[in-house]
């Protein structure tokens, strides 16, 4: 049988290929050898051409060929400095590999954008680089805070935070924006939320970059607030949509909750079988159930007639924020509906009701602008994501270095 051959290009400039050969494997060891033939001297800076020997044979990874594991080895050169005293030598130094790294520049280029929404535990399973290796080539390629001078300008920022234990009060702060030109930015991940620490990043945004900015868009922590309107003055803080159906969801559901414990005991063991379902049911909106989920929400309603008007005053609440109010407008719907929720006594919106009174301001910003909602629960989908894939990151600048590859990331090495 013939084998078919195929001649393709090495792509890696300066050098000549002396031997390729195959180990058992089946993996390529190819030999080069460079043909440029001078050095830049270590110590005078001067382009040095005194051949002096050669080095120590190095063996750098380089791009797979038709899945399998390509090494390119090389014996560089050296070059003695006529004019330093005691005449030093000095390797010769390839643009296409870095002496620090085990791999080519091409290799780790593809490495980046292997790990663009995946981890570095998963470089190990299917390129069989190490945890460690990856790690360093993230070191050498990203760095360990933000650059401000790539970036134009920032016109929304956005505060986020996220527990990195489950359950613990340790708080990160995800700092992220969308620049002038629309794209998403990782600025920083600060090692907590107090007030403090982001007023000391927030004041450290240089002015170039602070121009443009219009918005912050938070969390209802006054930590956040405080911090925005002490260092921006002007700039509007903004809570995003989402934040807030947060918060009055989960007070309906707490309703939910109590109801359908006590339903649990005065209930028919056949009765409460009907209400299999019914949390889903309860949390979704009226058009996105199916028949047979109606009528699990029916039944509970007839149960428990509370958890009707709960359900209906939280939709009634949701189409506030869908509707196309403007500020002025916003704030009269939303200021009638707390006023209704009081004379209808429903205690699952007393938490509610209160965060409202506090944030009204922020909260009706919303409405001016209407823009902030899918930029930071799109972040925050991301993030939980790096925290599922790497789990045990609790380094903030590693964070930062995986948070920046997935949203950067693309843009820079990938296929944007
Ligand atoms: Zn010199």
């Amino acid at each position: 049988m013939t084998q078919s051959l195929l001649q393709i290009p090495l792509d890696i400039p300066d050098v000549c290929i002396e031997k390729v050969e195959t180990t058992a494997k089946g993996e390529f060891i190819i030999t080069v050898s460079s043909t440029l033939t001078s050095a830049t001297c270590h110590q005078c800076g001067q382009r040095i051409d005194k051949f002096y020997g050669y080095g120590r044979e190095i063996t750098l990874r380089h791009l797979s060929i038709f899945d399998r594991p390509v090494w390119i080895k090389l014996t560089p050169k050296r070059y003695r400095c006529p004019d330093c005293p005691k005449g030093p030598t000095t390797t010769q130094q390839c643009g296409w590999y870095n002496w620090k790294s085990p791999h080519t520049k091409a290799y780790e280029q593809w490495i980046l954008r292997e790990l663009i929404n995946s981890s570095v535990t998963d470089m190990d399973v299917k390129h069989g680089i190490s945890a460690e290796a990856a790690e360093g080539i993230i070191n050498r390629h990203v760095a360990q805070q933000v650059d401000w001078s790539a970036i134009q300008g920032i016109r929304l920022l956005g505060l986020d935070e996220i527990a990195l234990k489950k359950g613990h009060q340790d708080f990160v702060v995800i700092v992220s924006a969308i620049d002038t030109e629309d794209h998403k930015r990782i600025l920083a991940v600060l090692p907590d939320r107090k007030k403090e620490t982001v007023k000391a990043f927030l004041q450290n945004i240089p002015e170039a970059q602070q121009h443009a900015l219009q918005r912050v868009c938070v969390d209802m922590y006054e930590g956040y607030r405080n911090a925005v309107y002490e260092t921006l003055p002007g700039v509007e803080v903004v809570v995003d949509r989402f934040h807030v159906a947060k918060h009055y969801r989960d007070g309906a559901d707490q309703v939910r909750k109590a109801e359908m414990k006590k339903l649990k005991n005065t209930l028919s063991a056949e009765d409460y079988a009907k209400l299999k379902g019914a949390m889903w049911a309860f949390r979704k909106r009226w058009m996105e159930l199916s028949a047979d989920q109606q009528t699990v929400l029916l039944f509970l309603f007839q149960q428990a007639p509370i958890l009707r008007e709960v359900y209906i005053q939280r939709e009634l609440l949701t189409g506030i924020f869908e509707r196309r109010l403007n500020k002025a407008e916003a704030e009269k719907a939303l200021d009638r509906w707390m006023e209704h929720i009081k004379v209808l006594k429903l205690k699952g919106f007393d938490a509610f009701v209160k965060t409202y009174q506090n944030w009204r301001n922020e909260i009706t910003n919303y409405f001016i602008r209407r823009e902030t909602s899918g930029f930071v629960e799109g972040l925050n989908n991301k993030i939980k994501s790096i925290k599922r894939r790497c789990f045990g990151i609790y380094n903030t600048v590693r964070l930062f270095q995986h948070i920046w590859l997935d949203i950067e990331g693309r843009r820079l090495f990938g296929y944007a």
